[in-house]
């Protein structure tokens, strides 16, 4: 049974002769535990699609069905990291384990234990007007991990950081989501990035956007930033 499954789900915004088709019919599984990268161009309906997935906005047909417990719901991570200025770095990690009514104690524990994991312990205290933009980030990974989501969904997380840092958080993202099974669902518009990371990659068509192509990546893909920049392993 998928985790996430989207059937004839289309979504159009405006009215009128003004109205515009932004995405679909969009046709989509995701089973437990793959990660899945959906490419495509700039306006072609990546977040809008996502959006729906998150609760944020209503699908116009169709549905978008997520399939999680309430323990482990579905978390979100956006481009722009989300995370909220005027609350620590830990206050933003325990944010929604607080919502959960994890008790204060745990929710602590578990907040420090994933900064620790993050390497932003030091940070516990700290405002995220004080950080980096990767380690914004970071908190922001944080975050959405601490809640321990079946599904994590994530719209372009590492467009705005440099190819290094990307390069770095692309890895600690795969360990995570492997060694936690998380049915990933990983939008972005660099082909190249969907490759690195996806179980499988699905190619979407400009506005209004569908699934055009589905590609597997071709062989058992070096994982990691030490084994994939082997030569051996780069075309
Ligand atoms: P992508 O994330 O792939 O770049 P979006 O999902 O953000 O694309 O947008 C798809 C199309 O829908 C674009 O043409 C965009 O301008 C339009 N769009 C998105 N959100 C709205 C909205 N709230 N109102 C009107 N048009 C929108
Ligand atoms: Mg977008």
């Amino acid at each position: 049974m998928p985790k996430i499954r989207a059937s004839g789900l289309t979504r159009t915004f405006g009215r009128g002769s003004h109205q515009l088709t932004a995405l679909g019919p969009v046709e989509l599984d995701v089973a437990r535990g793959e990660f899945v990268c959906l490419v495509g161009p700039s306006g072609c309906g990546k977040s809008t699609l996502l959006r729906i997935a998150a609760g944020l906005l209503r699908p116009t047909t169709g549905e978008l069905e997520l399939r999680t417990d309430a323990t482990h719901p579905a978390a979100m991570i956006f481009q722009d990291y989300g995370i909220y200025d005027w609350k620590t770095v830990l206050a933003n990690v325990r944010f929604g384990l607080d919502i959960q009514r994890v008790p204060r104690k745990e929710a602590d524990a578990r907040a420090h234990e994933w900064l620790r994991r993050m390497g932003l312990s030091d940070f516990a205290g700290a405002y995220p007007a004080a950080l980096s933009g990767g380690m914004r980030q970071r908190v922001a990974i944080a975050r959405a991990l601490a809640v321990e989501p079946e599904i994590l969904l994530m719209d372009e997380p590492f467009a705005a950081l440099d190819a290094q840092l990307r390069t770095i958080l692309q890895d600690e993202l795969l360990a995570l989501t492997q060694s936690t099974s998380t049915t990933t669902l990983f939008i972005t518009h660099s082909l190249e990035e969907a490759l690195v990371l996806g179980d499988r990659v699905l190619v979407m068509s400009a506005r209004p956007g569908r699934i055009i192509a589905e590609r597997r990546p071709p062989f058992d893909r070096p994982r990691t930033g030490e084994v994939r920049s082997d030569p051996r392993f780069t075309a």
